[in-house]
């Protein structure tokens, strides 16, 4: 019997215990949200973020810019918020405008303020074993969905298709930091669907529709991360839901998987964020 992973649901149960912990704090936890350029989606995404964050009582500062936007007033912006005793956290939404430095700008927060785990010293610690502040959003809503489901990944076989700095290669580590044995796949893999057939958890973090249920073994776990419109305008993931949730023995579908997680986890790093800095202060 397959079992769906539903994150929404996991997403309501975390956030409301986080709720109730923020009640408890003197100041509400503040977050910034950096965005630039006129992405829909992102802007879809930034207000999600928003509405969530205040329902929680998380204040939520939006700091918008137009597409032409130069990259010295981006730093400018970040370094007034690194100084600022009242942001907890800053997340520049991605993706940038064309002629922005993408890394320059993120390396640009200070780290303990780097709510996705995304700039160089971070990401350093996450990738030397060192405990950065947070773990990264989406590959850390991944492991409480795991966690959730008391799927262990001791000794077993990770795949994972993708190698973006944003999700495969944190989902890689975070995998191996949890004693996995883990193979990350990309455009340039050969033989995709001979090493998909070993894996006892699939993850998979492309952006398009590649997964078949002829590329999995039989009970296989399958978190599908991505997310995109086809060409009806249907959300969809990379995984083909209906013939593969045949076979596997867990799966995450899309929508309602792993994107609800990912906005949980960006919630509790903020909260972790807020606390760590409350810590050294007293
Ligand atoms: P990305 O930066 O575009 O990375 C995509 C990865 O897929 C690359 O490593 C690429 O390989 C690999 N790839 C592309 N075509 C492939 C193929 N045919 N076979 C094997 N690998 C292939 O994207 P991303 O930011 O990681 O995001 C991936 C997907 O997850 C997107 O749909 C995005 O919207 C979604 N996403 C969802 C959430 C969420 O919360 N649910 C969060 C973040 C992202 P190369 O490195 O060789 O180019």
């Amino acid at each position: 019997m397959t079992t769906i992973m539903d994150g929404k649901k996991l997403r309501d149960k975390i956030l409301s215990g986080l709720k109730s912990e923020i009640q408890t704090f003197d100041k509400k936890p503040v977050l910034a949200v950096i965005l630039a350029g006129d992405d829909a989606a992102s802007r879809i995404y930034v207000n999600n973020k928003k509405k969530t964050a205040e329902n929680l009582g998380i204040k939520s500062i939006v700091i918008e810019y137009p597409a032409d936007v130069g990259e010295n007033i981006l730093l400018e912006k970040i370094e007034e918020l690194n100084l600022d005793k009242e942001i907890n956290a800053i997340l520049v939404q991605l993706p940038l405008p064309a002629h922005i430095d993408k890394q320059k700008v993120i390396d640009t927060i200070a780290p303990i303020k780097d709510v996705d785990c995304f700039t160089i010293e971070n990401s350093g610690r996450l990738y030397t074993g060192l405990e950065p502040y947070v773990y990264p959003c989406t590959p850390q809503g991944i492991l409480y969905l795991l966690d959730e489901y008391k799927i262990n990944l001791e000794g077993k076989h990770v795949v994972v298709i993708g190698r973006s700095n944003l999700v495969g290669k944190p989902a890689a580590q975070l995998a191996l930091k949890r004693n996995a044995t883990v193979t990350v796949c990309h455009s340039h893999t050969r033989n995709l669907s001979d090493i998909t057939k070993t894996a006892d958890v699939l993850i998979s973090a492309v952006g398009e529709v590649l997964i078949e249920d002829d590329m999995m073994k039989d009970d296989c776990v399958v978190i599908d991360v991505g997310i995109f419109r086809d060409c009806n305008g249907k959300v969809r993931g990379d995984v083909n839901f209906e013939t593969v949730s045949k076979k596997a023995s867990y799966i995450t579908p899309v929508p309602g998987g792993v994107g609800p997680m990912t906005i949980a986890s960006l919630m509790v790093n903020t909260v972790k964020l807020y606390k760590e800095q409350n810590k050294r202060s007293s």
